[in-house]
């Protein structure tokens, strides 16, 4: 039961906590440190919507393998993720956009894939009565849905702790030395050796890499959200729309949850995000020309979310190539909610089987570090 950890899991967001469930089941001792509390970062500010549609093909597989997680979440973690799957809908407000659709859908037909497909506007006022009329066609992904964060947060919290899982809130890691077989990771708290660390630490995860000589550039996204007051059920959908900012559901509350990519800025030293209201208005307008029936209605609440953005907004997942026992995990820019069930089971296959079957080709962490050294 209080056997000195053999890995250690830095960052307590989802894909931490999720590491940290798969790895515990596997039969290693874990430990995961938080610099905050579990979710304070994107994990804690997303939007959470659970989604196969318009993913880039290199996540196709994995996504898909995630989708199939979901639809049976609360077996796998033993609680409520508060997961629904009234589908996601990228909407085509001009002919112009359905063209974009087409071509989108000819592309998945050709690699084999039939998750998603296109709709005209019959099936799409069907599905979303509320829409605005002048909207042409839709391409859907009928399986996908949303979660509720914090409700994930919290089952997933439970199941790694009751797998065994040591979780130290308010533990900063600072620095990381080799000695021997281990890796010495000095915290704020104390020194833990380990032979394995997992980097699963968000927008800091590039700083995680550097400590044990891994140079993986980073950039940094504030995706930005809006919540109204609660309304009347309106929509069961997530509703997207071709160029423009705009992702759109309702929660089981009631309330109105717009997100959409919209950026405010973000300081990864200060660990600070700040809502940009000008950029933050795109989005609520957006809203109202694609919902117009809904009229005047009071925003409750906005926040920016502080994320790792890779220059191929493709996460990073694999070995380190450099430092023995270590494994990345981090990347998402702007979607790896959807991942965090597969990215779990995946690192635990890459940490206990030194492989996995799963395909991660185009997500390994050598192409960001050699793109860097051509350049
Ligand atoms: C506003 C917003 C909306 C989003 N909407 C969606 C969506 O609809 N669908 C979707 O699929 N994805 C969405 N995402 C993306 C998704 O939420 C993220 O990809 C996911 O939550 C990333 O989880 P994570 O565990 O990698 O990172 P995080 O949750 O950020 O966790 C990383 C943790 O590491 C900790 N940490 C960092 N450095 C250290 C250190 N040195 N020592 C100890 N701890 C450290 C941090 O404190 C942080 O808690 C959204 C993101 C945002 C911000």
């Amino acid at each position: 039961m209080n056997a000195p950890p053999d890995t250690l899991v830095i960052g307590g967001g989802l894909h931490g906590l999720s590491a940290a469930l798969n790895l515990a089941r596997a039969g290693r001792h874990v430990t995961l440190v938080e610099r905050s509390w579990l979710g304070r970062h994107a994990s804690g500010a997303t939007a959470a919507g659970v989604r196969t549609l318009n993913r880039d093909p290199a996540e196709i597989p994995i996504s898909l393998e995630s989708m199939e997680m979901w639809r049976r979440i609360e077996r796998i973690v033993g609680g409520d993720c508060g997961f629904h799957a009234d589908g996601q809908l990228n909407v085509a407000e001009r002919q112009g956009d359905v063209a974009k659709l087409e071509r989108r859908l000819a592309a998945m037909r050709r690699a084999g894939y039939t998750h998603e497909e296109l709709i005209g506007r019959d099936e799409l006022l069907r599905l979303v009565p509320a829409l605005s009329p002048h909207c042409a066609a839709a391409l859907v992904a009928r399986n996908d849905g949303a979660a509720d964060p914090h409700k994930t947060l919290t089952a997933f919290r439970r199941a790694a702790e009751a797998a065994g899982v040591a979780i130290l809130e308010g533990t900063s890691v600072r620095a990381v030395e080799r000695k021997g077989e281990n890796w010495v990771v000095r915290t704020s708290a104390r020194d833990i050796a380990v032979p394995v660390i997992v980097n699963a630490a968000g927008a800091w995860a590039g700083r995680v890499a550097a400590m044990v000589g891994d140079d993986i550039p980073l950039g940094v996204k504030a995706s930005m959200m809006i919540v109204t007051e609660r309304i009347a059920p309106l929509l069961k959908p997530v509703v997207s729309v071709v160029g423009r900012p705009l992702s759109f559901k309702q929660s089981g509350q009631g309330t109105l949850v717009i997100g959409g990519g919209l950026q405010g800025s973000a300081d990864i030293d200060t660990q600070r995000s700040t809502v940009n209201f000008r950029e933050l208005a795109k989005g609520a307008r957006a809203a109202h020309d694609l919902f117009p029936a809904i009229g005047p209605v009071r925003i409750v609440r906005t926040w920016a979310g502080i994320e790792a953005k890779t220059d191929d907004l493709l996460p990073v997942i694999g070995a380190s190539p450099n430092a023995p026992g270590v494994f990345h995990a981090f990347g998402y820019s702007g979607h790896g909610f959807q991942l965090v069930p597969v990215v779990g089971a995946i690192v635990a296959d890459l940490v206990v089987r030194g492989g996995t079957n799963r395909n991660i080709a185009g997500l390994a962490p050598e192409r960001l570090m050699n793109r860097q050294e051509a350049a």
